[in-house]
């Protein structure tokens, strides 16, 4: 009954409060706002939940997430892959125990240890590393700060020192490997902690046939550099200019960090699993 005297009074107040921002705002309730009607007809939409009318208080909202609000630390719905303590999430290629070296708050690659892949394995997803190319300049090319993000083990996000270090634009820091160029370099200086945010949504295939390319959106240090690509076709280094073709495989696979032979740095690494 209390409620409804409740309903009765936000109704009135709802609409002298128009322009004033929600009366979730003005008194706190969060479930007694409502859609301020001024008639006319009401319109629906539909998705995965259902169908609703617009601005319907009934609709799912969505789960509660607290954001990461420092560096080192997760959003609270996140798999946490790698926190600053140790390797337990990860394994060498065959399985057994991750070879590269964890000192202070990071892990580091250890030349010829080869690549580091997760024990979980992920489809589509949002993946946030951060990365740490070396700051004792050595080499150039793809022979400077060379390592690489790589999803679902076979499709990688290129991590080079590519400040003030000319290589191919498709094989620089923060490429689709030898697919899509970044919009921007915007690489910080070696040494330098930098950041990758991703979104991947996984490719679907029927049988050998791939029937939905992947597509990546990337962030480096907060900026656009891979605007929702889609892959045409695998990362894969088939010779100075080939390109791999798609093949099939498994709706779920390990994330993977390579070792190209430099001692790159990676910490505070988190992933959140997507709906495909
Ligand atoms: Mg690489």
């Amino acid at each position: 009954m209390q409620r409804v005297l409740w309903t009765v009074i936000l109704t009135g107040i709802a609409g002298w409060a128009a322009g004033c921002g929600s009366v979730q705002g003005l008194l706190g309730r969060p479930e007694v706002e409502k859609p301020l009607m001024t008639g006319g007809e009401t319109r629906f939409l539909e998705d995965a939940s259902g169908r609703w009318g617009v601005h319907d208080v009934n609709r799912p909202a969505p789960p509660v997430v607290t954001p990461f609000t420092q560096a080192g630390k997760a959003p609270s719905d996140a798999i946490v892959l790698f926190n600053g303590t140790d390797l337990s999430q990860w394994t060498n290629p065959s399985g057994g125990p991750a070879k590269w070296v964890v000192k202070a708050d990071y892990m580091e690659a250890v030349r010829d240890s080869g690549p580091i892949k997760t024990k979980q394995r992920f489809g589509s997803c949002q993946l946030h590393v951060e990365f740490a190319t070396p700051a004792r300049v050595q080499g150039r090319g793809q022979g400077r700060g060379n390592s690489g993000v790589f999803l679902q083990d076979n499709y990688e996000i290129q991590v080079l020192d590519s400040y003030d270090n000319a290589t191919y634009p498709d094989g620089q820091c923060a490429a689709l490997y030898g697919r899509s160029v970044p919009l921007v370099n915007v690489c910080a200086k070696p040494g330098e902690w930098q950041s990758y945010d991703i979104i991947f949504h996984r490719p679907l295939f029927d049988g050998d046939r791939v029937t939905r390319k992947a597509t990546f959106t990337v962030l480096q240090n907060g900026v656009l550099v891979q605007d929702h690509v889609v892959l045409s076709g695998g990362t894969g280094w088939r010779g100075s200019s080939a390109i791999s073709n798609y093949e099939a495989h498994e709706d779920k696979l390990p994330i993977s960090l390579q070792d190209h032979g430099n001692p790159l740095r990676y910490r505070n690494i988190w992933v959140r699993e997507l709906k495909d």
